[in-house]
């Protein structure tokens, strides 16, 4: 296999036995994306110089005694609405093309103390609202596996360019499916850390009760170790929970015996695709054969799920998206009235996504409306939860498909946003409840698009995830 195809944990190897520099690691990865990111569009900005020189550093303080740590001079590839001191951080909208970070998120300061290598910062849906990396201004993103369909979305380039060798490991952000859903249709494997668990300071907000920080990865050894970085408190972020992180290693083992798996009936209506769906039955076959126990769980609330989300999103991220005035940074559109040159400024910069969001969200907020919108779509969240608090009275883990479908072909939802925001009915209730989990593969439809399975556990508890994640990757060499 070629060097830009391996796991992070076996180019650890590799460096250890100094059978390979992390200048050759890093041209490999670049030459992969020469090759290839004209065709997938993973990349907003490669970043290729900075990680070539970044590598040699790396070389030089190796040869002087550096411990090569696990991800040390791994190429990452990041999400561009995470900030990196002195790059470009646009999330993909026309507002912040000229945007230069003045500061490194939390995530990236640990990642550049760990020594891995910024490789570029990826494509994704305008502030991270959509499902297909389609609504991005600088073009959409293609699925490596198909380039006729999506990559998913919204952090659909971050998936993509580790699908396709243009990245070693990579982040992205999750607010209601946006790490799972990409991950399942790039075939890869991504995680939505439990709320809190992963500081967001810097990172750019969409819906600030929701978003989370996560890994997507080529397997889930270097989920677990991406995950040992990226974890713990922050007094940056006011959200951030004060917890002990474990060795998330010390999960990767090929053993369900006793896990209690739970199956919610809601998540396998006749919306799903049987070949989804077999492949999940399949998936319960092989934990059943391994000693899990499985049973049937309901989650009634799941229904509401899609119109709680829709409007708390939406409000959320009217609230957060009014500081693109053209003041603070960003792009300004001239105007001697400065109400007017906020209304240019906004009307120019935002997407039709964006724009139909905030509009959204305004209204959800106003005098009048709260109440029956709003305060009525918290009170869907706690039910929502409660479904499973209840369920996680007795399951260590529930099963169910990441999305209904496999990725879909490029413009197929386009004109019609409901059907796009239908894709994510099986992950936004997550979110909601702030629960952690885990998106792997789990084989291919007869068209060769890839399916994803979703683990999801209770809050902290990621090592559950890892450990049956890991055991189904074990005995199915899914992954990869
Ligand atoms: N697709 C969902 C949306 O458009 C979720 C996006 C995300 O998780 N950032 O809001």
């Amino acid at each position: 296999m070629e060097l830009a195809e391996l796991a992070a944990h076996e180019i650890h190897c590799l460096l250890k036995k100094k059978e390979v520099s992390v200048v050759e690691v890093v041209d490999a990865v670049l030459t992969r994306i020469d090759e290839v990111d004209d065709n997938i569009g993973a990349f907003i900005t490669v970043n290729g110089e900075g990680a070539q020189r970044e590598a040699l550093r790396i070389d030089q303080e190796i040869s002087r005694g550096r411990e090569i740590l696990p991800l040390t001079g791994i190429p990452v590839a990041i999400k561009d609405l995470i900030c990196i001191k002195g790059m470009k951080t646009t999330c993909a909208s026309r507002i912040l093309n000229n945007f230069y970070s003045p500061y490194d998120a939390t995530v990236i300061e640990k990642l550049r103390e760990a020594g891995t290598i910024f490789i570029g910062k990826t494509n994704m849906d305008e502030f991270a609202m959509g499902s297909s990396t389609e609504n991005s201004c600088f073009g959409i993103t293609r699925n490596p596996l198909n380039p006729d369909t999506v990559p998913g979305g919204s952090s659909g380039g971050s998936a993509a360019a580790v699908a396709a060798g243009e990245a070693i490991i990579a982040l992205g952000s999750d607010t209601g499916g946006s790490i799972r859903q990409p991950a399942a249709f790039c075939g890869v494997v991504g995680l939505v850390p439990t709320y809190g668990l992963v500081s967001r300071f810097g990172l750019v907000a969409f819906a600030s009760s929701l978003d989370q920080i996560g890994p997507i990865t080529r397997d889930v050894r270097d989920c677990a170790l991406l995950m040992n970085l990226i974890c713990g408190y922050d007094p940056r972020d006011s959200t951030s929970a004060a917890t002990n992180i474990p060795d998330y290693t010390d999960s990767l083992l090929n053993d369900v015996r006793e896990v209690k798996i739970g199956i919610p009936k809601q998540y396998f209506g006749e919306e799903v695709d049987e070949e989804v769906a077999e492949a999940m039955r399949e998936a319960m076959a092989l934990f059943k054969r391994h000693g899990a126990k499985i049973e049937n769980v309901s989650l009634p609330n799941t229904e509401y799920a899609i119109a709680t989300y829709y409007l708390i999103a939406t409000a959320e991220a009217s609230s957060n998206l009014a500081r693109y005035d053209g003041v603070g940074y960003g792009q300004r559109e001239k105007s001697d009235n400065i109400l007017e040159m906020y209304e240019k400024t906004r009307e120019a910069g935002f997407g039709d996504e964006v724009k139909r969001r905030i509009m959204l969200g305004t209204y959800v907020l106003s005098a009048g409306y709260y109440e029956t919108y709003y305060l009525k779509a918290q009170q869907a969240r706690a039910l929502i939860r409660d479904d499973f608090e209840k369920a996680f009275q007795k399951f260590d883990c529930l099963l169910a498909p990441v999305s209904p479908t496999t990725a879909f072909k490029v413009g197929e939802k386009t004109d019609d946003p409901l059907k796009m925001y239908l894709s994510d009915i099986f992950t936004i209730p997550v979110n909601l409840a702030g629960l952690p989990a885990i998106s792997i593969p789990c084989g291919f439809n007869s068209l060769g698009s890839a399916i994803g399975l979703q683990l999801i556990a209770k809050p902290f508890n990621e090592e559950m995830l890892l450990r049956v994640a890991y055991t189904f990757e074990e005995n199915t060499k899914m992954s990869r």
